[in-house]
């Protein structure tokens, strides 16, 4: 059972870090200034900062299955907007990853009860890209391209919000999608081109 070493492991973890920087938690409780917003899936294989090779203090983090931005989500767009306007992060990213059981669900035909709402918004991505994942004959490939597509769908997402849109033009914050290969370890950069999408939605969604 894990819990039972958890805070036997937490007074180790504790000694690590004074023993590197006896300031370690005097610094981290005087606040935070993260530049990164971190947006990735609740999978219990995919951390975020330890994949990254973040600390504390680094990464503003929110997870949801499927790493999904989704505009009538109060708690999702209260964490873009709080990273975005006050604590004026410079990045932020979708990272999904491959095997994700969230966009697997979506790909099939099934009632899945309270879970259906949010996987609709990745059935929406499937609608979307209907004509290139249908024309994908293996399973596994289609399966890994779409969790690709979810990722720059979430991030055409975040574009279309008035905070993004506001930073961008104000200071130059970028959008990234990156997906986590969970067989090796591997982060990709999808290098989702956040200008060309900027320039293609501004005409509908131009917020600010
Ligand atoms: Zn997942």
């Amino acid at each position: 059972m894990i819990l039972k070493n958890v805070f036997k492991n937490n007074e180790q973890w504790i000694k690590d870090k004074l023993a590197v920087d006896s300031n370690y938690f005097e610094d981290l409780g005087k606040g935070q200034n993260p530049e990164l917003l971190f947006i990735g899936c609740s999978d219990s294989r995919v951390t975020a900062e330890e994949l990254m090779g973040l600390g504390p203090g680094d990464a503003f983090v929110h997870r949801n299955i499927a790493n999904m931005v989704v505009g009538t989500d109060a708690n999702g767009m209260s964490v873009v907007n709080y990273a975005v306007t006050h604590l004026k992060v410079k990045h932020v990213v979708v990272c999904g990853h491959y095997a994700c059981g969230g966009v697997k669900a979506a790909m099939q035909s099934a009632d899945l009860g309270v879970l259906n709402g949010w996987l609709r918004n990745i059935r929406d991505v499937y609608r979307m890209h209907h004509d290139e994942l249908n024309a994908i004959e293996c399973e596994d490939k289609k399966y890994d391209r779409l969790v690709e597509l979810n990722v720059q769908e979430q991030c055409v997402n975040l574009i279309k919000t008035a905070a993004v849109q506001k930073a961008y033009r104000d200071r130059g914050l970028k959008v990234h999608g990156w997906v986590f290969d969970v067989h090796t370890g591997k982060l990709i950069d999808l290098k989702v081109d956040f200008e060309k999408y900027l320039k293609d939605i501004m005409e509908i969604y131009h917020l600010d």
